[in-house]
Formats: structure tokens, C-alpha cells, sequence
């Protein structure tokens, strides 16, 4: 299976569904509640469900999503743009969530590709355990060495929870990160236009 991830490298067996089940009992225990109680009987089932889903991403390999280009564009060179594409991801310091919006740009150099690819290779990398800085910078590197566009900006706004809740509580501050490529990084015309592009399509929402 396609899998960058450091754990590869682990020789900590994977454990099997049931061990995984106990484990979780195990930190029901942990935080002071009794696994055995009725309420909780089914939780570890579904953590475990919830897991598999929560983090998808370690099943997929984003780079393959882009395979599959389009080079019939009828000379289209300009400016693609998608704004607002939701993420749901886990901050790997705490495993709790932080949920935000990601736009990514690019510009084609003679392949375009699906955009709803576009969305995937975010989700498949945003179901990981991350952090928002590699997250943005995977999504944008992956762009730009599968279609070797003109260039590439992916821009991620996120509020972790982990701040919100736990530790400084900083509830409602949001953090912006954003990996450029090509044109976007060399140009300070094209990005700014980027920006003013991306801030008027989100005001007309
Ligand atoms: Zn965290």
C-alpha cells in the first residue's frame, strides 16, 4: 500500500481490531469512566470506526489522484482557483481536531486535471495526523510534481481545537499558512493578484 508515513518504519506490530477495542477501553479507564458501563459498551467499536475514517488518508496516495490530466484545455493557461474546500484534520501534537478552509490555485502549463482531484488530494492528506504547516506545504508539492503547472498556491486557514479548548484557549483565532510555487512565488504581481482574486470570490459568497 502507497504510504509515505514515518510509521512504516515502526516495529511496533499493528494491532489487530480487538486489541485496538481494548486499548480504547483501557483509556476509558484512564480518564476515570467505566468502559463496562451501558452507555460506553459500544464506544470502542465506534472510535475505532470513527478512526478509519478520521484518518483515510494513510490508505490513499494523493499523487496517484492526479494522474489522470486532461491536456485537451483549448489553450486555457490562465488562473484555476478553488476556494473554500473543507478540511477536517487532527493535529498530531494532541489528535484533536483543527477544521478550517483551503484554496488552491494554479496555473496549467498545457494539463489540467479534475477538479474535484484537487479536493481529494486535500482530504487524503488532511487524514492524517498533522501539522497545518506540512499539510499545506504536501498538497502544494504534490500539485507541482504531478502537473507541473506554471505554478501552485494552496492557502489553508485552520482553528485548532487543541488552542480553543486545552492549553492557551485562544477560542475563535484562526491560522493561516501557505506554500507558492512557480510563478505565484517569483511574481509579486501574479500572487498579489491571487489574493485580491481570492478575497473578492469569498466576499461574493
Ligand atoms: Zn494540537
Amino acid at each position: 500500500m502507497p504510504n509515505d508515513h514515518d510509521a512504516d518504519m515502526s516495529t511496533i506490530p499493528i494491532p489487530t481490531p480487538d486489541e485496538a477495542r481494548e486499548h480504547i477501553r483501557a483509556l476509558i479507564r484512564f480518564i476515570g469512566d467505566d468502559p463496562d458501563r451501558e452507555g460506553l459498551l459500544k464506544t470502542p467499536e465506534r472510535v475505532i470506526g470513527a478512526m478509519r475514517d478520521f484518518f483515510a488518508g494513510y490508505q490513499s496516495d494523493p499523487a496517484s489522484l492526479l494522474e489522470r490530466t486532461f491536456a485537451d484545455t483549448g489553450g486555457y493557461d490562465e488562473l484555476v482557483l478553488m476556494t473554500d474546500i473543507e478540511v477536517y484534520s487532527h493535529c498530531e501534537h494532541h489528535m484533536v481536531p483543527f477544521v478550517g478552509r483551503c484554496h488552491v490555485a494554479y496555473i496549467p502549463n498545457g494539463r489540467v486535471v479534475g477538479l474535484s482531484k484537487i479536493a481529494r488530494v486535500v482530504d487524503a492528506f488532511a487524514k492524517r495526523l498533522q501539522i497545518q504547516e506540512k499539510l499545506t506545504a504536501q498538497i502544494a508539492d504534490t500539485i507541482e510534481q504531478t502537473l507541473k503547472p506554471q505554478g501552485v498556491a494552496v492557502i489553508l486557514e485552520a482553528q485548532h481545537y487543541c488552542m480553543c479548548y486545552r492549553g492557551i484557549r485562544k477560542p475563535g483565532s484562526m491560522t493561516t499558512t501557505s506554500k507558492l510555487h512557480g510563478v505565484f512565488m517569483d511574481d509579486p504581481a501574479a500572487r498579489q493578484e491571487l489574493f485580491t482574486l481570492i478575497a473578492s470570490q469569498r466576499r461574493s459568497q
